[in-house]
């Protein structure tokens, strides 16, 4: 068990260095190269391996014995269980960041002994910081974010990608549901699930950075974190995942699951 007076302390310097991001960001996006991994979707850019090298120089100062689990490198997962971990994807949305310049944010998260004690979604363009502190609180922007209140799949916004869905469960979930918005990173898209704007964010194949900070947050805010056979997700592995207001959760997985409903891509 960690105390949440040592938490703090981390806290601290991660603040000051997502800080330093924020104020480096605009002149690190003027001078962004982008390059294509698997296929031509697949972007990753300098301003994607900068942020994650600057934080692994930052826990080599300040928490050397931290280890590190990033989108762009160190994929040893061997002793991530053991002590400090950090997951962390240093641009999620990196489509949008290309495209747009706008809607793609920082996800950052620290397990202890593999149980989520630190959380940050970092909206760099919006500024917007949500910020959970295990025993403490969750934040925006520094301000106490309370969780948001139940409501059921006829009332909720709900977030997909669209190109992974079965037409038919698509069709069911947008009949049923208030509505369907996605704005293409899984940080934002789940963070709308903690303020209570969208009632569920589904990723049928999300990466262990692309869901590293919503474990603490799901915990905290009362929000349902789960794979679509309501069992946990290993913090390693990732896979298919769901975030959801307690109230529709039932009702979206029911839908989700009842034609065989989605491709695993
Ligand atoms: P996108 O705009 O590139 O990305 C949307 C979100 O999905 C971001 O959080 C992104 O993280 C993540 N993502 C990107 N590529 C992914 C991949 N191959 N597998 C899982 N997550 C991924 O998304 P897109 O242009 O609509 O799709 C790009 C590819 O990702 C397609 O092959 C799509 O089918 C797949 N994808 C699958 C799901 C799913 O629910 N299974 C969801 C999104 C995308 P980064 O920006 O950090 O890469
Ligand atoms: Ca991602
Ligand atoms: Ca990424």
């Amino acid at each position: 068990m960690v105390e949440v007076e040592q938490l703090k302390m981390i806290d601290k310097q991660v603040m000051q260095w997502l800080d330093r991001v924020r104020r480096t960001l605009p002149s690190m996006i003027e001078d962004m190269d982008t390059q294509t991994k698997a296929n031509r979707f697949d972007l990753v850019t300098n301003v994607d391996k900068a942020i994650e090298q600057s934080f692994e120089q930052m826990l080599t100062m300040h928490f050397p014995n931290h280890q590190l689990y990033g989108e762009e490198a160190h994929h040893n997962t061997e002793k991530l269980r053991e002590g400090f971990t950090w997951v962390i994807d240093p641009i999620d949305g990196t489509a949008n960041l290309v495209k747009q310049q706008d809607d793609f944010c920082l996800i950052l998260a620290l397990f202890h002994n593999g149980q989520p004690v630190l959380s940050y979604i970092d909206d760099f363009s919006r500024q917007k910081r949500f910020q959970a502190i295990k025993g403490q609180g969750v934040y925006l922007n520094d301000v106490p974010l309370s969780p948001p209140s139940e409501r059921p799949l006829k009332e909720s916004l709900i977030s997909f990608n669209n190109k992974v869905l079965n037409d038919e469960t698509m069709h069911d979930l947008l009949e049923v549901s208030f509505g369907y918005r996605l704005i293409g990173a899984c940080g934002l898209d789940s963070a709308k699930v903690f303020t209570g704007q969208f009632g569920a964010h589904i990723h049928t194949n999300a990466k262990p950075w692309d869901i590293g900070a919503q474990f603490l947050f799901a915990e905290m805010l009362g929000l349902k974190m789960t794979n679509f056979h309501q069992e946990p997700i290993d913090f390693i592995h990732g896979g298919p995942f769901i975030i959801s207001n307690a109230g529709c959760y039932d009702e979206t997985l029911k839908i989700l699951l009842q034609k065989g409903g989605y491709q695993k891509l």
